[in-house]
C-alpha cells in the first residue's frame, strides 16, 4: 500500500507540470542566460516568462523578484542586506523579530547580534500569535528592520503580517519590514499591493511550493536597496551574483502558476476540509489530546494544510517512528530538526512545557493528499497512541 505523506511543510512533491516545463531546460534549451547567442536568449527570455509568473502570483511587478536557491538564502540576503551597511558605518541598528521564525532567520540574528546590531524577540501568545499592542510597544527610533514571518511552519499560525506592517510605517516610514512567507506561499493569498503593500521584503522557498528544492525567491520592493551577500557577476540586477539556475527558476514560474490556478479555485477550503477531518477525528478518537496553534475562534488564522497536535504522555518520538513503521511520514517540527532530541522552540516560546512539546506531532498536508489518505491515517495513529500509552 502506497505511504501516506503529511510532511507537506517539510517538502512538497514536485509537480508532473513542473517538471514538464523544467525538461527541455537540461537537455534542448541549455544556454547560458547572460550568453548573447540565441540559446542563451531563449533562457534568458524563460527565466523573464518565470519572473513574469511569480510577479503574478505576488501581485508585484517582475523586477521585484530576485531568484535564489531558496528559503535560506532569501532570509539571509534579507536580514544581511539590511544590515551589512549599518554594521559597516558602525551604525546603531534596532531589529524585531519573533521567537518562533524558522532558523533561517533566528541563526542570522544571531550572527548579525554578535555584530552589534541589536534584537527584540518577541513571544507570541499561548496560540503561537503576535500580539500588535506588544509589537508597537518594541518599535524604537533606531529600528531599522522587522521580520515577521507570516504562516509558522511547525503549527501554521498566521501573524497579522499587513497589520504589523502597517503598524511600523506609521510610528516610521523608513522602518523595513521582511516576512518570511515560506509556508505561506501557494497556501494563501500574497497580495503585495493590497494586504502586504507595507511589507519591503518577502521570503520564498520553491520546495514548499511544489517546485524543486534549491529554489528560492525573495521579492525586493522598488527602491529598496539590499547589500547583496554574493560577488560576482551581474545577474539579476546586481542583487544574487552567479549564474542563474534556469530549470529551477522555470519550475519556480510553472509553479507559480498553478499555485494562482489553484488558490483562485474551491481547492484550499477543500485542502482545510481535509486537514480538519483529520484533527477532529484525531482529538474524537484520542483522549486527551490537544491542538498546539491556533483553534476555536481564531482557528481562522491558520495555513489550511497544517496541524499540531499534542498527544498526554505520549513520546512524539516513539509514535513518530510507529507510524513511519505504518507508512505515514510525519515530523515533530521543522524537518532539520528531527532527529534532534531538543524540544522545538516554536512549542516552548508559546508556553509549553519542554515534555508538552516532546508530545507534540506536526501533519501537514499537500495539495495531492486524498480523502483515503486520511482515512487511513485515522485508523492507523489513534492505534499508534493507544499502543505506546498502554506500554508507557
Ligand atoms: N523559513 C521557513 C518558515 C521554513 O519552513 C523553511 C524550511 O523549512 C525555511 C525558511 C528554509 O527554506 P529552505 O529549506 O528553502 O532553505
Amino acid at each position: 500500500m502506497d505511504r501516506i505523506y503529511l510532511d507537506a511543510n517539510a517538502t512538497t512533491p514536485v509537480l508532473p507540470e513542473v517538471v514538464d516545463a523544467m525538461r527541455p531546460f537540461w537537455t534542448e534549451t541549455f544556454g547560458n542566460p547572460s550568453s548573447a547567442h540565441h540559446s542563451g536568449q531563449r533562457t534568458r527570455s524563460a527565466i523573464e516568462h518565470a519572473r513574469a509568473s511569480v510577479a503574478k502570483l505576488l501581485n508585484c511587478t517582475a523586477k521585484e523578484i530576485v531568484f535564489t536557491s531558496g528559503g535560506t538564502e532569501s532570509d539571509n540576503l534579507a536580514l544581511s542586506g539590511v544590515l551589512q551597511p549599518f554594521i559597516d558605518k558602525r551604525q546603531p541598528a534596532h531589529v524585531i523579530t519573533t521567537q518562533i521564525e524558522h532558523h533561517a532567520i533566528l541563526y542570522t540574528a544571531q550572527a548579525l547580534r554578535s555584530r552589534n546590531v541589536d534584537i527584540t524577540y518577541l513571544a507570541p501568545t499561548r496560540a503561537g500569535l503576535i500580539d500588535p499592542d506588544a509589537f508597537e510597544a518594541a518599535l524604537r527610533p533606531d529600528t531599522e528592520l522587522v521580520s515577521i514571518m507570516l504562516a509558522n511552519n511547525e503549527t501554521g499560525a498566521v501573524q497579522p503580517v499587513g497589520k504589523l506592517a502597517r503598524i511600523a510605517k506609521a510610528y516610521n516610514p523608513a522602518i523595513l519590514v521582511h516576512t518570511d512567507a515560506v509556508q505561506a506561499a501557494a497556501k494563501l493569498p500574497l497580495d503585495l499591493s493590497g494586504a502586504l503593500k507595507n511589507v519591503d521584503i518577502l521570503s520564498i522557498s520553491g520546495h514548499k511550493m511544489y517546485a524543486p528544492q534549491g529554489t528560492g525567491i525573495l521579492f525586493i520592493r522598488k527602491d529598496v536597496h539590499l547589500a547583496p551577500l554574493f560577488h560576482g557577476g551581474p545577474q539579476e540586477r546586481q542583487r544574487r551574483a552567479g549564474t542563474e539556475n534556469v530549470p529551477g527558476i522555470v519550475a519556480l514560474g510553472r509553479a507559480a502558476e498553478l499555485a494562482l490556478a489553484w488558490l483562485n479555485s474551491d481547492a484550499p477550503q477543500q485542502l482545510a476540509a481535509l486537514r480538519d477531518r483529520l484533527e477532529q477525528g484525531l482529538l474524537a478518537a484520542i483522549p486527551n489530546t490537544h491542538i498546539n496553534g491556533p483553534s476555536g475562534t481564531q482557528a481562522t488564522h491558520r495555513a489550511p494544510n497544517t496541524t499540531n497536535l499534542r498527544f498526554d504522555s505520549v513520546d512524539a518520538e516513539a509514535l513518530l517512528i510507529a507510524l513511519d513503521m505504518q507508512g505515514i511520514s510525519a515530523s515533530f517540527g521543522a524537518a532539520c530538526q528531527s532527529g534532534a532530541t531538543e524540544p522545538s522552540h516554536v512549542l516552548l516560546a508559546m508556553g509549553l512545557t519542554p515534555a508538552e512539546a516532546r508530545s507534540s506531532l506536526r501533519l501537514s498536508l499537500s495539495r495531492l493528499t486524498t480523502a483515503d489518505e486520511i482515512d487511513r491515517a485515522l485508523d492507523i495513529i489513534p492505534a499508534a497512541v493507544a499502543r505506546l500509552r498502554s506500554l508507557a
